[in-house]
C-alpha cells in the first residue's frame, strides 16, 4: 500500500465557471485557472501521483501546454488513473476536503462522488468527499478563493 497527498488552491474570479469534482455549481464566481480549474480533482490527481511517486500534475499536464487550456479536469483524472495503473497500482480510497466559505456545497457532493469514481472506474464507497469552512478566517473565509486537500492510498495490482 501507498500513501499519497494533495493540495491545491484556485482563486474565485467573475465570469468563470465553478467546477468541482466535475460538477458546475451555481455561483456568482468561478475559479480562474489555465484549466477548468476544478481544485478537488486537481487536489485528487497530484495526491494520485504523489502515492505513486509519479510527481504532481505540473508535470504531466504543463500548463504551458495550450493542449490543457480549458481542459476538462475529469477527462484529466481518466488519464492519471491510467498513468498510476501503468505503474502497477489501483486506488485503494481517497478522502477530499474542500475549503470554501461559499457556496454550500452539500447539495453537490453526491453528484461529485459519482463523476470521480465514474472517472476512475471505482465504487462509491472508495471516495468521499467533504466540505467545510474556515469561519471566516483566511483567504477561504474571505472568498477569495477555495482549497482542497485529499489523501489517498493506492494498492498494488
Ligand atoms: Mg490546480
Amino acid at each position: 500500500m501507498r500513501i499519497g497527498h494533495g493540495y491545491d488552491v484556485h482563486r474565485f474570479a467573475p465570469e468563470r465557471k465553478l467546477i468541482l469534482g466535475g460538477v458546475e455549481i451555481e455561483h456568482e464566481m468561478g475559479l480562474l485557472g489555465h484549466s477548468d480549474a476544478d481544485v478537488l480533482t486537481h487536489a485528487l490527481m497530484d495526491a494520485m501521483l504523489g502515492a505513486a511517486a509519479l510527481g504532481d500534475i505540473g508535470l504531466h499536464f504543463p500548463d504551458t501546454d495550450e493542449k490543457y487550456k480549458g481542459a476538462d479536469s475529469i477527462l484529466l483524472l481518466k488519464r492519471v488513473k491510467e498513468i498510476v495503473e501503468e505503474k502497477g497500482y489501483t486506488l485503494g480510497n481517497a478522502d477530499i476536503t474542500v475549503v470554501a466559505q461559499a457556496p454550500k456545497l452539500r447539495p453537490y457532493i453526491d453528484s461529485m462522488v459519482k463523476n470521480v469514481c465514474d472517472a476512475l472506474g471505482c465504487e462509491t464507497d472508495r471516495i468521499n468527499i467533504k466540505a467545510t469552512t474556515e469561519e471566516k478566517l483566511g483567504f477561504t473565509g474571505r472568498k477569495e478563493g477555495i482549497s482542497a486537500h485529499a489523501v489517498v492510498l493506492l494498492e498494488k495490482n
